[in-house]
């Protein structure tokens, strides 16, 4: 989720000044470019969960064996030492945080930048000022069929609904692409914000909720019908739908510079990112931010908001291209950061994500 101005793809073809020459691009470009300061990793909380999914990523490979570290002054302790390594940003997930709101409270003390990844059935306490990303699989039938959740958009939304820090992740998988429309409807009608993440096979999933290219297209087409629709409550633009739904995954698009995927510590994610067990140990050959997830089908809008928005300079190629690259940050910002107002889109058409430049 970093955002790193620098690729290794070469510098763009019109001059940059060109780029900026529209007031409203100029204006984007002013704004987004403050947060190139984030700097983030990732943290597992605890290594319980009070609901079970089908197809989560934290109950794939070793890090669910993970001892859990309850202890707060530990806690405290690591946030000062990421602070000192230059991390500005967490993101707080695996399990369920919500199982150790004594544990967010120190994070938030220490590092006041960051966003906790919840099922939204407990609630997070308001002394906890992070973005709350609540993740929604469907409505209350699918929910209760694939996440054994009864009722759950009802607590979620009796949880966080008029709270700042509340974005509703819609994930679609091959199964729920028509239930979209009535649970958009009620989040809006609730006053909610949404945005949209595609469903991620962890590595070895061959389930039903895998996407195929049917499933892929059709998913872009609601994504932006909805984005049309209710443009105030979706926090999303017509790039990040062509970006997460292409045939591809992000890997093979944009080249992943978690370390997972990347060996160069030289600069970016690869030389600052770690991915924390509940432990407090990380192992540089599996950390990204979404770990055991298959790389060929990563989709996910975690991944995403540090792949694309790291990818700069082969989006400045020409104008639609760095349009629709700053709607992508600038969705990224609004969705992950307290206190940043999503901007209206300026590209509105799909544009092709840009290949890198040839040397
Ligand atoms: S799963 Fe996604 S974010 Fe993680 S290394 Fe693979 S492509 Fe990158």
């Amino acid at each position: 989720m970093t955002i790193n101005n620098k690729d290794s793809s070469r510098p763009a073809k019109p001059k940059f000044s060109e780029l900026l020459s529209q007031p409203e691009v100029k204006a984007r470009w002013d704004k987004v470019r403050k947060y190139f300061f984030l700097r983030e990793s990732t943290y597992d909380m605890s290594n319980r969960c009070n609901i079970r999914c089908d197809g989560c990523y934290y109950f794939e490979g070793d890090k669910q064996f993970a001892r859990e570290i309850g202890d707060v002054e530990a806690w405290r302790r690591l946030m000062q030492a990421e602070k000192a390594r230059g991390i500005t940003y967490v993101v707080l997930a695996g399990a369920e945080p919500s199982l150790v709101p004594e544990l967010l409270n120190v994070c938030y003390q220490e590092m006041p930048l960051g966003s906790i990844a919840t099922n939204g059935f407990k609630k997070i306490p308001e002394s906890v000022g992070y973005k709350i990303h609540i993740s929604v699989w469907g409505n209350d039938e699918t929910s209760l069929r694939i996440r054994k959740a009864k009722n759950l958009l009802k607590k979620q939304v009796e949880n966080y609904k008029n709270d700042p820090r509340a974005v509703f992740v819609y994930t679609f998988t091959r199964e729920n692409i028509d239930e979209v429309n009535d649970v958009a409807e009620e989040l809006v009608a609730q006053g909610c914000k949404i945005t949209f993440n595609v469903f991620s096979s962890p590595v070895g999933y061959t389930g039903h909720l895998r996407h195929d290219d049917e499933s892929l297209q059709q998913t872009k087409q609601m994504m932006i019908a909805l984005l049309n629709k209710y443009p105030q409550n979706i926090l999303f633009s017509v790039y990040n739908a062509v970006a997460h739904t292409h045939k591809k995954g992000l890997h093979d698009l944009y080249s992943c510079s978690y370390p997972r995927q990347n060996p160069s510590q030289d600069i970016g994610l690869g030389r600052s990112f770690r991915q924390y067990r509940t432990d407090l140990n990380w192992d540089r050959s599996v950390a990204c931010c979404v770990p055991d997830t298959d790389c060929s089908d990563c989709r996910h809008y975690a991944a995403g908001s540090a792949v694309v928005t790291a990818r700069f300079y082969r989006h400045a190629n020409n104008l639609a291209s760095f349009k629709s690259w700053l709607d992508y940050v600038d969705t990224y910002l609004a969705v992950w950061v307290m206190g940043y107002e999503k901007g209206k889109n300026l590209c509105t058409e799909p544009i092709k994500p840009p290949p890198p430049a040839v040397k």
